[in-house]
């Protein structure tokens, strides 16, 4: 299903994605070494609640995890880079952590991500993974506007990755988001441009490169929900829903 969302809606959605950049930024600024990510789920979900917002996550059961998710926050460490699972562990000097938040705000959802390292004892080679993939992320943001083809946002993406020395797994990437999460169209982090859907005013995207130091693949976790690289690698992702509109995309989930 594809939505294109009224202007009424969009106007929502702007809600929606100003409160997840504020949260992110919130639970970002509050990270330490020794923070627990069980913390950072209850500081998540005391911020969705305070907002009179819903989580997409709590009662989230797809198909590839052991739902239902039970959390309010995705917390990925190192080598987790996607659908991390809140666990009890405290964050330690130089980990690299990703937040990924989706919530539903007057019955629109938006998502982002943000990866940074926690305490000061920062790889090079992490920081240079995540700027890689904000970069990859400015390049689909610029490529998205109405007219252009799904294709031309993924051909953009990957270049960057590519260019950067990352191979691109094309499994999870981006998506449509609207009255629900996860929506068509699929958004891979490659491809050829001039292929797929024709991106239009009032549709919204939730548009994420993430990448892995040296391989493409993923392993899942015994918990059932969080992915790792398959070689134990570092990882990073980043994420903005955006709006496409007639000037082009709008950022909704800046964060402050
Ligand atoms: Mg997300
Ligand atoms: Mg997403």
């Amino acid at each position: 299903m594809i939505e294109i969302l009224s202007p009424v809606e969009l106007e929502r959605a702007q809600d929606a994605g100003a409160l997840v950049g504020r949260i992110l930024q919130t639970v970002r600024d509050r990270c330490r070494v020794g923070t627990n990510l069980l913390e950072i789920d209850r500081w998540t979900k005391e911020l969705i609640d305070d907002a009179g917002a819903v989580s997409c996550y709590v009662d989230y059961a797809p198909s590839f995890g052991s739902g239902p998710f039970g959390h309010y926050i995705c917390t990925s460490v190192n080598d987790a880079v996607l659908h991390g699972l809140p666990r009890d562990y405290a964050l330690a000097d130089g980990d690299l952590l990703t937040l990924d938040l989706a919530v539903s705000l007057h019955r629109i959802v938006a998502d982002s991500a943000v990866s940074f390292v926690v305490g000061q004892d920062a790889h090079p080679e992490d920081l240079a993974m995540i700027d890689a993939t904000e970069r990859a992320l400015a390049a689909g943001i610029a490529a998205a506007r109405p007219g252009a083809k799904v294709g031309d946002l993924s051909h953009a993406i990957g270049a960057v990755l590519t260019d950067a020395g990352y191979s691109v797994n094309t499994q999870f990437g981006g998506h449509g988001v609207g009255s629900t999460m996860h929506q068509d169209p699929h958004i891979a982090n490659a491809g050829r441009p001039g292929r797929g859907y024709t991106l239009r005013p009032g549709l919204l995207l939730a548009i994420e490169p993430w990448v892995m130091a040296d391989t493409d693949e993923l392993v899942t976790d015994a918990d059932g929900w969080t992915l790792r690289s398959a070689t134990g690698a570092r990882t990073a992702h980043s994420e903005h829903t955006v709006a496409i509109t007639d000037d082009g995309a709008r950022i909704l989930t800046l964060r402050p």
